[in-house]
């Protein structure tokens, strides 16, 4: 998928004018917010078990070749085919090949970001397979025609009624009123894809390097009908997501759902070693892996090495207000929220996304609820340092800030301009007290007046007030 991040100013604004999606965005804060809130409350050892995850994970990055070596010994042992793959088309290239080797039409897929970021999907589709998402969300956005506008609720955007009515053009009949009936109405559909399907397509939470086994998280059970009814298995991940014993994928699993959704576990988590043996009848004849680098060991050794920590549980963006208030789509890509503007301009190229690091108030609240402590303002700024370095903001904005670096290095400079500009502004705001338009101001004055200044400037209301108090 190309990013359209460029226009994340145009689609924001249009999205402010949207109220089905104000109205779905809203359910975020009064559902999974408080959710997290209230789960976080009721586990006195969460900030420890956070203190702990981050210690796996830098653990894990430290010695990332180690445990991914280890993993793909019991991995292969068990019976399964790692596969590296060094950027997306690389990754495409395998999948594909794995689906004609099985002889495919048919592929049933369950929620893979990975797969998102590869853009799995319009690939196998180009080349004659039949893709069916099975987790509901992502059945829905492809129905739609769309991309998953959250980590953990892809249509989170949507509002029931609308749901309904693509259900309806879509499998015939009247719109249902119920979301029991929309799930019944979708699951009775999926089921015929599970039997159909030559190869199952997921995801992975985590892979366990003492085991050799792929960990999935679901409500919906779907990922255990994706891999368990086909006769192959695809697991497309990756290669920060090997973490070192079941004890370290339980840890990081109790902050996943908690940070996620507030619940204490997720509806399905599974631990799957391999496939099928000869004496089993159930569950894959075949099972695969492959581990996608693209740009990841690079972060490694960089200075954003601390976002592959993320354990992809969607709490930034849960309680991010430019997130709340944009939705996911307006971010022009697959990694949405403040996790998305630090990752995106990663792996799609920073030229092609500098808006993104850019649409933050830097409040904080996405590294105060990240379960794994990842600092996302602190990267979201050396990203604008780079776009800044790189000449890559309109020469207003880069010559404001330049101008504005000038006189902060000088402070006597500095509270000569402002007060001169206050004073200034004072004066011509005085009559009305407003301002209805100013130069450099449009941002604000577009939908509000801008309130005339007293005159005076802050450091000389505060030492005049110090001086009273003296
Ligand atoms: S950055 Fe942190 S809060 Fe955001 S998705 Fe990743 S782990 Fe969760």
């Amino acid at each position: 998928m190309e990013p359209t991040s460029l226009t994340f100013r145009e689609r924001a604004a249009a999205a402010l004018e949207d109220p089905v999606l104000r109205t779905a965005l809203r359910r975020l804060e009064s559902g999974w917010q408080q959710g997290r809130a209230r789960a976080a409350a009721a586990l006195p050892e969460f900030e420890a078990l956070r203190d702990a995850g981050v210690a796996i994970k830098d653990h894990v990055l430290a010695h990332l070749d180690l445990y991914l070596e280890i993993f793909e010994r019991r991995f292969t042992e068990a019976g399964g085919v790692v596969h590296w793959a060094r950027d997306a088309a690389e990754a495409r290239a395998i999948a594909l090949e794995i689906c004609r080797k099985a002889g495919a039409k048919t592929v049933t897929k369950s929620k893979s970001m990975v797969a998102e970021e590869i853009g799995l999907n319009a690939f196998l589709e180009a080349n004659g397979l039949r893709v069916v998402e099975t987790d509901l969300g992502e059945y829905i956005v492809q129905l739609a025609g769309e991309v998953p506008s959250h980590l953990v609720g892809p249509a989170v955007h949507m509002t029931r009624e609308r749901i309904a009515e693509l259900f309806a053009r879509h499998h015939g009949g009247p719109p249902k009123q119920e979301s029991a009936e929309l799930v019944a109405e979708a699951r009775r559909i999926l089921r015929e894809r599970y039997l159909e399907a030559e190869v199952g397509i997921t995801g992975a939470n985590f892979l366990v390097a003492e085991t050799g086994s792929i960990v999935t998280v679901t409500n919906e059970g779907n990922a255990e009908l994706t891999q368990g009814l086909p006769r192959v298995h695809l697991v497309i991940t990756g290669i920060e997501k090997v973490v070192p014993t079941v004890e370290d994928a339980f840890t990081l699993l109790r902050l996943l759902a908690r940070s996620a959704t507030g619940q204490e576990f997720s509806g399905y988590t599974t631990f799957l070693t391999g496939p099928a043996r000869p004496d089993e009848r159930d569950g894959p004849r075949k099972m695969h892996l492959i581990l996608l680098d693209n740009g990841r060991s690079a972060m490694v050794g960089g200075p954003f090495r601390e976002m592959l920590r993320c354990i992809r549980c969607g709490a930034c963006m849960n309680h991010c207000p430019v997130y709340l208030a944009a939705g996911g789509h307006a971010y022009g890509w697959v990694y949405v929220g403040p996790m998305g503007s630090v990752l995106t301009p990663q792996f799609a190229g920073l030229e092609r996304t500098w808006t993104l690091p850019t649409a933050s108030t830097f409040c904080g609240r996405c590294q105060e609820v990240c379960p794994v402590r990842i600092p996302l303002p602190k990267l979201m700024r050396l990203w604008r340092e780079e776009a800044h370095r790189r000449h890559l903001p309109p020469p207003v904005a880069r010559y404001g800030l330049a101008a504005w670096a000038f006189l902060a290095r000088r402070p006597a400079l500095y509270r000569l301009a402002t007060r001169l500009a206050i004073a200034g502004l004072g004066l011509l705001g005085r009559r009305r007290g407003r301002f209805s338009r100013l130069p450099l101001a449009a941002g604000w004055t577009a939908s509000r007046d801008l309130p005339a200044p007293a005159g005076v400037t802050f450091h000389r209301l505060w030492k005049a007030r110090r001086r009273n108090h003296a």
